[in-house]
């Protein structure tokens, strides 16, 4: 995976026959990207997904690489990285998240640089982390004063007291198991406990129709708005709301836009409709 041109054999698992998400089916191709990877549906959840997946070896060397602790200046990062954009949206990812919860108490999965643990922190949250490579939780522990956990994530409920709330931005659609992650993310939340997850927008319109011209063959880089170079399940909002409520028995109590700041005030105007219109969106939901 990290000669991204050319993934070797041994970079994947063989190819699965069941849903990530809701271990069933039927699965129907949706396409082939630019890099080869294989986009499914399936029928049963509605779910997307790259298959064959990353084998577990070359996802580890990946984010081994992944998170930058020390991010490049402001002019050379896009609009999205740059410091002070990511900073106004966890700002206001933890203010929506805020109005659900009651209680401090926060984990903050996928918790990467340290940031949002940061932005927690000045807020009056008690945040702890969890990511998957021990060198980079162990320098932002040190760094944030928090605990940030690491290792298997399934085994961390037996290990910790439950949460008020969780908190994954940007981290669903990296694990290749993501109907296992979102049940282990419940049993991390007390009954009550909020779960807050920000993720890429299947559904948009915009990555609707970048679909539709894949699949007619019209873009020289197929399937590029999937991503697969990290990311590995896509979801529409309607997918996951129905996942959490009736695979989990989960209240969902908020479906948005992601609240980041937008570049483009278009964007920002229309996402007040509701997400169609953005490339990243919110849910919010309850465990009873
Ligand atoms: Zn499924």
């Amino acid at each position: 995976m990290a000669a991204e041109a050319s993934p070797a054999a041994t970079d994947y698992d063989r190819p699965r026959t069941t849903c990530p998400l809701c271990d069933g089916g039927p699965l129907v191709r949706r396409l082939i990207d630019f890099r080869g990877h294989g986009i499914d549906r399936c029928r049963g959840c509605g779910v997307e997904f790259m298959n064959p997946q990353y084998s577990d070896a070359a996802l580890q060397r990946f984010y081994a690489g992944y998170i930058n602790l020390h991010p490049d200046d402001a002019k050379a990062a896009t609009f999205r990285s740059r410091p002070a954009t990511r900073l106004a949206g966890k700002q206001r990812g933890l203010e929506l998240l805020h109005q659900h919860a009651t209680g401090r108490r926060v984990l903050m999965v996928g918790c990467g640089d340290g940031l949002e643990l940061q932005v927690a922190k000045a807020n009056g949250w008690q945040p702890e982390g969890y990511d998957v490579d021990p060198t980079t939780t162990a320098a932002v522990a040190e760094r944030e004063g928090v605990p940030v956990h690491c290792g298997d994530f399934h085994l961390l409920p037996g290990r910790v007291a439950p949460f008020d709330a969780l908190w994954l931005d940007q981290v669903i659609e990296h694990p290749k198991d993501p109907g296992r992650y979102l049940a282990t993310c419940r049993a991390l939340l007390r009954p009550g406990g909020v779960l807050y997850l920000g993720m890429p927008n299947l559904g948009s319109l915009s990555n609707r129709l970048k679909t539709l011209a894949d699949r007619c063959g019209l873009r020289r880089r197929a399937g590029r708005h999937f991503n697969t170079r990290h990311h590995l399940t896509f979801f529409r909002p309607s997918v996951l709301v129905r996942y959490l409520r009736e695979r989990l028995g989960m209240d969902v109590l908020l479906v948005r836009t992601s609240p980041k700041p937008q570049r483009n005030p278009l964007v920002a105007l229309l996402g007040r409709c509701g997400p169609l219109f953005d490339s990243s969106f919110v849910v919010v939901a309850r465990r009873r």
